[in-house]
């Protein structure tokens, strides 16, 4: 999100005043972020037949997913609450993919009852799918094409040793099962991973779709997934979508045209997004010094942005109480909980005094929804700013939320022996 000039506005208002009115740690949204990449996005494309999909689990807040809904776009989901959010959230079936790793056939069903599109990813399922349904319900059919792209290795899918997808070596064992069973395979799907930003990681990969295509004369898409890196630090490469809609175009283009018919082209963007669009606004609790360093301790931690512990992912940081300090110190800002919780190493910020609000950048996609209540504290409220109005979209979490499930045994006092005595 910008935070525009000096005031560290977000649509006119202050950020400063919206801590204040709902609290902090705050998870704030802006929908005009949101909407500028959907047009990007569209832009980039324009003249194909193009289907985005919002990967949910990036950020799954129902009225995040309403905002998707009103911008014309589909979604992409990768589990059966995920699927039942989107229905909620207004989606009609026709407009969800589901997109499920490892889960049972149990669940796929009930994704095919409520009538999406699956996506199989693995042959067991695809046999099974097969035997259940032959060509009355139809599929799509994620391929693994071996390609090691994008950035931690954690968030690497389509290399040989990922879980997902059906290896390129399998694609006959693929051809034979929906042969035996008459698939109608609609879709061919391959989603390499996180953060790759070169064109050409998705040209290679299409390369083996549009071959592997000519064996199912049935598709009415293909779905390159997502894998868009964005920029989390000032001048980071990022996926550049014109150069990539020129260059996935023109090949997509002459594929349609070997193929014999224009096919639609799918994307699922999560974080392209959603990173932009969110800021995590966490209050300074202590600003204490070691010999070694100066730690700034804020009233947040992995618990509710756990990509900087589990991704050694960046966030920018930016003190936006004290926008016109005229000395600027390197700090180590950290959480509140009780394990290593670093959510930025030597940052040179504004000098920082207790109180003061930071925000974090970039906090939209895999920030809220990844959070937790680990040392048993309260996940934050999540506020969206829309045509310059702010709406709380969830509230803070209470005692009364962590007790929820829980099912108490009271025990009474027992005399503890010793020595048998
Ligand atoms: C996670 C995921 C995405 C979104 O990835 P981003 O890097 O957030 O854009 C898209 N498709 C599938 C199948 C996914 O699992």
């Amino acid at each position: 999100m910008q935070l525009t000039n000096q005031h560290h506005q977000v649509q006119g208002l202050r950020i400063l005043d919206l801590c204040a009115e709902f609290g902090t740690p705050l998870y704030l949204y802006d929908t005009a972020v949101i909407a500028e990449k959907i047009r990007a996005f569209q832009s980039a494309f324009h003249g194909l037949d193009l289907r985005i999909k919002y990967a949910a689990k990036s950020l799954t807040n129902l009225s995040i997913l309403k905002f998707m809904r009103s911008q014309g776009i589909g979604l992409d989901v990768v589990s059966i609450q995920e699927l039942e959010l989107g229905l909620l959230a207004g989606f009609e079936p026709g407009d969800i993919v589901f997109t499920p790793n490892c889960v049972s056939f149990e669940e796929i069903q009930r994704g095919v009852e409520r009538g999406v599109m699956v996506n199989l990813d693995n042959l067991p399922m695809l046999e099974r799918f097969g035997q259940e349904y032959n060509d009355r319900v139809p599929c799509c059919v994620r391929i693994n094409p071996h390609i090691a792209a994008g950035g931690n290795y954690k968030i690497q899918t389509g290399h040989a040793d990922s879980k997902f997808g059906i290896s390129v070596l399998q694609l006959a064992r693929v051809k034979q099962i929906v042969d035996a069973y008459h698939l109608d395979v609609a879709g061919l799907h391959v989603h390499t991973g996180s953060d790759f930003q070169s064109a050409e990681a998705f040209v290679q990969a299409a390369q083996i779709l549009f071959k592997a295509a000519h064996d199912y004369p049935n598709l009415r898409f293909i779905d390159f997934g997502s894998g868009f890196k964005v920029a989390y630090r000032e001048g980071d490469a990022v996926t550049d979508v014109a150069d990539l809609g020129i260059q996935l175009g023109e090949a997509f283009a002459q594929f349609c045209e070997s193929y014999g018919r224009s096919l639609q082209i799918c994307f699922e963007p999560g974080k392209f997004l959603v990173s932009e669009c969110g800021l995590l606004l966490v209050k300074t609790n202590v600003v204490k010094t070691t010999p070694t360093r100066t730690f700034v301790g804020v009233d947040s931690g992995l618990n509710h942005l756990l990509r900087p512990m589990l991704y050694d992912a960046f966030h920018d940081i930016v003190n936006v109480s004290n926008v016109d300090a005229t000395n600027q110190r390197v700090y180590t800002v950290v959480g509140y909980i009780c394990e290593t919780d670093t959510l930025g190493w030597d940052r040179t910020l504004n000098e920082v005094r207790p109180g003061d609000i930071l925000a974090l950048k970039n906090a939209g996609a895999y920030g809220f929804s990844m959070s937790s209540n680990y040392n048993s504290r309260f996940r934050p409220a999540e506020v969206l700013v829309h045509h310059g109005q702010a709406h709380l979209i969830r509230r803070r979490e209470t005692m009364e939320d962590l007790l929820r499930n829980q099912v108490v045994v009271n025990f009474e006092p027992e005399m503890i022996r010793v020595n048998g005595k």
